[in-house]
């Protein structure tokens, strides 16, 4: 048996009564890429925020590595390893995507490369490497507001991974986006999953398609199924609760 990133056992989270997670089970191994799809309301966004202590379960457990994280707070978890990119990009529109970078690296520094502010080796070469891995290298030195919203998806992405996360949730990354960019996002998350457990959240199908090994069908709060791609297209219960709603499939 493989080891597990995340579990959830029995899960319910409610906002007086209305249950947004309702006895959701759900677990993934160390170093799988999980896309989870669902309509509106499905609670996708809450699940994330049950996952990062935004929200604590009303009942049941969520563990991270085996340790259950109820006693920890938001800012505890993200230290722990789980690192979140919300829908929006967050980036410093006025730094480049090296400073962007460089400041992100620097925020995990002890106190005396902070103090002495020397850049070293090791640090210049992954600020390259991540550059590098996001396909901003020709961009490294503009303004990040310069860049378009793919790119800054990508330069977001990039600071979150400068973090070291065990695991990292990113919430719907190509809303938005052309089709172009969506596919450069979806790469860089292929390329990203070599060596990280990830944990995407998307309506968009083509780039489920695009990314998918195994997916989850969230629905009403609760795993409807799983599968691959294909299976998951192609199962009736997925079928029913995408209609009237087809343009997401
Ligand atoms: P999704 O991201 O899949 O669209 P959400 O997790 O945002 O779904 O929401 C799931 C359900 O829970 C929705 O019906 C939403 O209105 C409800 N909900 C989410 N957050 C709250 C909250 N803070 N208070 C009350 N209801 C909420
Ligand atoms: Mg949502």
């Amino acid at each position: 048996m493989n080891a597990k990133i995340l579990e959830t056992e029995n899960v319910t989270v409610s906002f007086d009564g209305f249950k947004a997670i309702n006895q959701l089970n759900f677990s993934m191994d160390v170093g799988e890429l999980r896309v989870v799809i669902g309509p509106n309301g499905a609670g996708k966004t809450t699940f994330l925020d049950v996952i990062t202590g935004k929200v604590k379960p009303t009942i049941g457990r969520v563990l991270f590595k085996g340790r259950n994280l109820r006693s920890f707070s938001e800012h505890q978890i993200a230290r722990l390893g789980i690192g979140r990119k919300f829908q929006t990009p967050r980036v410093f529109l006025n730094l480049t995507p090296r400073e962007n970078l460089e400041i992100t690296n620097n925020r995990n520094k002890n106190i005396f490369s902070t103090l002495f502010g020397s850049s070293n080796a090791t640090e210049n070469n992954s600020v390259k490497g991540l550059l590098e891995t996001i396909g901003l290298t020709s961009k490294a030195d503009i303004p990040a507001a310069l860049l378009s919203h793919g790119e800054k998806q990508r330069l977001e992405i990039g600071m979150l991974v400068a973090q070291s996360p065990d695991l990292l949730l990113v919430d719907e990354p190509v809303a938005g986006l052309t089709d172009e960019e969506t596919y450069n996002v979806g790469e860089l998350l292929l390329a990203l999953a070599q060596s990280h457990s990830i944990l995407v959240i998307e309506h968009d199908m083509e780039f489920v398609r695009q990314i998918a090994r195994k997916v989850t069908v969230l629905h009403q709060g609760s795993v409807l199924c799983e599968g691959n791609f294909e299976e998951v297209q192609n199962d009736p219960r997925v079928i029913e609760v995408y209609l009237g709603k087809q343009q997401d499939l």
